[in-house]
């Protein structure tokens, strides 16, 4: 199961008073080549941080816009209310994905750890769920932007590896073969 994050990942939201909803959404680079790629091996799932209207918009507009409807084919959609806050060091609060709960029964029948990982741009959402994540960089409207296609080859060349947890994943981009962590 791949569990995506939304914004500055799949999109980047912008005010936009003409817009319907108040907002304009603008599509990253290569997204329908990567939700039809990754859709093959993958359960896709999405899990943002946003509010729930935010992601129903932007999801619309993901469906108009490549003719894949996210929101249709997700084993779950999650948004802010799925999310928890958390203190910081210097006391401002943020916005975590606990991956504990991943671990809920009717994911974990289907989708037991070791299968999981979690596409973000913020890896401070996943601080206790490091062995899930795969970082990509924050997209704000480059249209030269070629990390959805290396990150689809990527997800891709690892779907068949037995453990996706214990994977080495921060050096995804260097076209390494894929190796365990190396846990001292
Ligand atoms: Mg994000």
């Amino acid at each position: 199961m791949l569990v995506l994050d939304l914004d500055e990942t799949r999109w980047h939201g912008i005010p936009d008073p003409e817009a319907a909803g108040g907002h304009q959404f603008l599509l990253r680079p290569h997204l329908q080549f990567f939700l039809g790629s990754v859709a093959g091996p993958y359960a896709l799932a999405v899990w943002t941080a946003a509010t729930e209207d935010w992601m129903s918009q932007g999801l619309r507009v993901i469906a108009l816009e490549t003719g894949f409807d996210l929101a249709e084919q997700a084993f779950f959609l999650w948004h802010r209310e799925r999310c928890t806050w958390r203190r910081t060091d210097e006391g401002n609060y943020e916005l975590r994905k606990p991956a504990r709960k991943f671990r809920a029964k009717w994911i974990r029948a289907r989708y037991p750890g070791h299968r999981v990982l979690a596409v973000d741009d913020q890896p401070s959402n996943y601080l206790c769920g490091y062995g899930h994540l795969v970082r990509v960089h924050g997209w704000t409207g480059d249209p030269e932007d070629q990390e959805l296609r290396a990150l689809a080859d990527y997800l891709m060349s690892i779907a068949h590896q037995p453990d996706l947890r214990r994977l080495e994943k921060r050096h995804w981009r260097s076209g390494r073969p894929p190796g365990p962590l190396d846990h001292a």
